[in-house]
């Protein structure tokens, strides 16, 4: 049995939980250490039974909270060696580091993770697929575009984690962000937007895809109501009615989705 719960995404911090069996495994720890231990305990875990937790990359809305939940609870954290490199110099002193290289697999008990590489302004970002016997989840977040070779390790899934960071005419429209800001954004180290989730998703839609979980939506230039009308049209118009959507939120975290 698999499941994934999404503790929080956003720009205020970042967190997921995939079970695989027995195995517990939290992506990225962008929430307070507060934050994460009570939203695990929403869900209906303990943080003290976490076995490991992953981190895509190094930003503060990613590992926000590591330093202080490592002190709390010993739990090994998997990165590659630049990010793990980066995010100890923020001040994490010890735990348990178990480094893998971007594309080279590798098993937490049963589960096997996937990893690859993406575009984004950090030092070695990764997205990740975690198989679990048949089963398969793709996580991908913060990117600032997606490559061919990113879309095929997303073939196959059975559900996807992806962020859908802004509209691009919400985005075109704002007046908060100097020009700046939205070169960043759009650019091919930022974020993904509502359009390239539909090219991607159009790439990766398939009859076993059961469900896509949106993320990491800007809070001005995004909202769950059009980027999900914009998503719905595009799965059911690929005849894929059935395939589920849903959006994470930033305050609290979602309900356990069943990977089936
Ligand atoms: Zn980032
Ligand atoms: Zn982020």
């Amino acid at each position: 049995m698999m499941r994934f719960a999404v503790l929080g995404s956003g720009s205020g911090g970042n967190a997921a939980i995939i079970e695989c069996g027995d195995l517990r495994l939290m992506v990225d720890a962008g929430l307070s250490a507060k934050q994460l231990s009570t939203r695990i305990r929403l869900l209906g875990l303990e943080p003290s039974q976490l076995d490991g937790i992953l981190l895509t990359h190094e930003h503060g809305d990613h590992v926000r909270g590591l330093r202080v939940f490592l002190k709390q609870f010993q739990v090994p954290v998997y990165a590659t060696p630049a990010t793990a490199r980066v995010v100890k110099e923020t001040g994490i002193a010890g735990g348990t580091w178990k480094l893998f290289e971007a594309g080279n697999p590798f098993a937490i008990g049963d589960a096997v993770i996937e990893s690859f590489a993406i575009q984004h302004d950090a030092v070695d970002p990764v997205g990740f697929v975690i198989g679990h016997r048949e089963r398969r989840l793709g996580l991908l977040s913060d990117a600032g575009f997606v490559t061919r070779s990113m879309s095929a390790q997303l073939k196959g899934l059975n559900s996807l984690f992806v962020e859908a960071n802004y509209d691009d005419d919400l985005l075109e429209a704002d007046t908060k962000r100097p020009w700046s800001i939205k070169q960043r954004i759009s650019s091919r180290h930022g974020h993904l937007s509502n359009a390239q989730v539909r090219d991607l998703i159009q790439e990766i839609a398939h009859p076993g895809l059961v469900r896509v979980v949106l993320g990491h939506l800007s809070s001005d230039c995004n909202s769950p109501e059009v980027v999900l009308r914009h998503l719905r049209e595009c799965l059911d118009g690929l005849g894929h009615g059935l395939t589920q959507l849903h959006c994470a939120r930033q305050d609290e975290p979602s309900q356990w989705f069943g990977i089936d």
